[in-house]
């Protein structure tokens, strides 16, 4: 056995009992890789035990996409599964909870025509998008957590046999999502006020922008009016408080999306949908990234940028200490919701409408008037290293010191 049974269990009781808090009698609808199946039978095992009614878990499978990508005509590449989207949108109007189980090997369509790639992947970010809103508008309660699958753990490791590598991936997700401590649960409440914490500080001040400057960056973000800093456990619309991201190290809000000017360097690689995009270097000119260069599939993330009105616009800025223990892990892992929580980023696309005061109650009009953007991409990138400084500048146009050498400055 190469991944510990009782840290297994343990995180998919962390997931029921912290990431979700699912609710007696609240449906849950789970969607898993083929591989982690080990896992979804423990988290619907915990599920039920917390009185879910009905657990629903929709598999996908990599060969199976893959023989899409060498025997459908060209016109499948236009299509998504609408109807499936249509009824996990349902699912949560009347309330289901939503977790997603991570593990997809990252490279999977890496070789395959990008062309067909990309057309495939804004189908489907459009097809998606009727219960994306209600995942990031946080009606209800959601979570992602990973399993460590054979594809993935060989990428991350890949000196290692299969069998090492899958140890080695499962320990540094059982570190990363505190099931390694005699008490995750306890871990997580204190996690959580430690995260709690810092927003509240960065609400106090209400900083008009960040000022990012840093080897070949020198970025401002400006915030958007009436934002509002979150991190960690976030209480959703059906009054539920939910820890979305297992793990997380973030504080995030919403910039303003015609406020970001300056140039920023990427500091790790972002995997993206079978891609390393490397060394990435992007200007920003009232908000928009207007130039946008990398050493290595440059073109390809050009491409996504242009997926619609809002992809070249900014919906996410996060901090995240350069010591956090994913960071010091000094892993790639490819996947973004380990890598992101290992640097301070920023992400192009659409923003958390949670992230306002008052965001719950607020429109997509009057969300768009505060400078919150709107896009079927959310794809955040790494811009933090014990190399960056930023400073908080106020209305009035005075600083004080937010990070320095990517540490908290206070
Ligand atoms: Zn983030
Ligand atoms: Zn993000």
């Amino acid at each position: 056995m190469t991944i510990d049974p009782v840290k297994l269990d343990k995180l998919a009781q962390v997931a029921i009992k912290v990431g979700l808090q699912l609710a007696e009698g609240q449906d849950l609808v789970m969607t898993a890789p083929m591989s982690a199946a080990p896992l979804v039978r423990r988290i619907t095992e915990h599920a039920y035990q917390a009185g879910a009614g009905l657990v629903t878990t929709i598999y996908s499978d990599e060969e199976a996409t893959l023989a899409r990508y060498k025997h459908a005509n060209s016109a499948s590449f236009d299509k998504a599964a609408g109807w499936l989207y249509s009824g996990m949108a349902e699912a949560f109007r009347n309330n289901a909870a939503r977790l997603a189980i991570s593990g997809d090997n990252p490279m999977m369509l890496a070789g395959q025509d990008p062309d067909k790639v990309t057309r495939a992947m804004r189908a489907n970010s459009a097809a998606y998008k009727p219960a994306l809103q209600l995942i990031t508008g946080f009606d209800i309660n959601w979570n992602i957590v990973s399993y460590p699958t054979t594809a993935w753990a060989k990428l991350v490791f890949p000196n290692d046999s299969e069998e090492d590598a899958v140890t080695k991936l499962a320990d540094a997700i059982f570190k990363a999502s505190r099931v390694d401590q005699e008490d995750p649960i306890a871990a997580w409440a204190e996690h959580n006020a430690n995260l709690k914490k810092r927003w509240t500080w960065l609400n106090d001040k209400s900083f008009a922008s960040l000022h990012y400057t840093g080897p070949g960056t020198d970025l401002t973000v400006g915030l958007a009016d009436g934002h509002r800093w979150k991190g960690g456990a976030s209480e959703a619309k059906n009054g539920i408080t939910c820890n979305p991201n297992i793990p997380t190290e973030e504080v995030f809000t919403t910039p303003h999306k015609l406020r970001v000017d300056g140039y920023v360097a990427g500091t790790k690689p972002l995997s993206h949908n079978g891609a390393l995009i490397e060394e990435m270097q992007a200007r920003f000119e009232g908000g928009k990234l207007v130039e946008f260069k990398a050493a290595k599939n440059g073109d390809l993330f050009n491409t996504v940028l242009d997926t619609d009105e809002g992809g070249r616009r900014l919906g996410e800025v996060a901090l995240v200490p350069h010591s956090s223990p994913i960071s010091a892990s000094g892993i790639l892992f490819f996947n973004t919701l380990y890598d992101e929580n290992a640097s301070c980023h920023i992400a192009q696309g659409q923003c958390y409408s949670d992230c306002f005061v008052g965001g719950k109650g607020l429109s997509q009009e009057q969300i768009s008037a505060q400078g919150g953007n709107t896009s079927n991409i959310h794809i955040d990138w790494m811009i933090g290293s014990d190399k960056i400084n930023i400073d908080g500048v106020h209305a009035d146009g005075t600083t004080e010191p937010v990070m320095r050498g990517g540490e908290w400055a206070n």
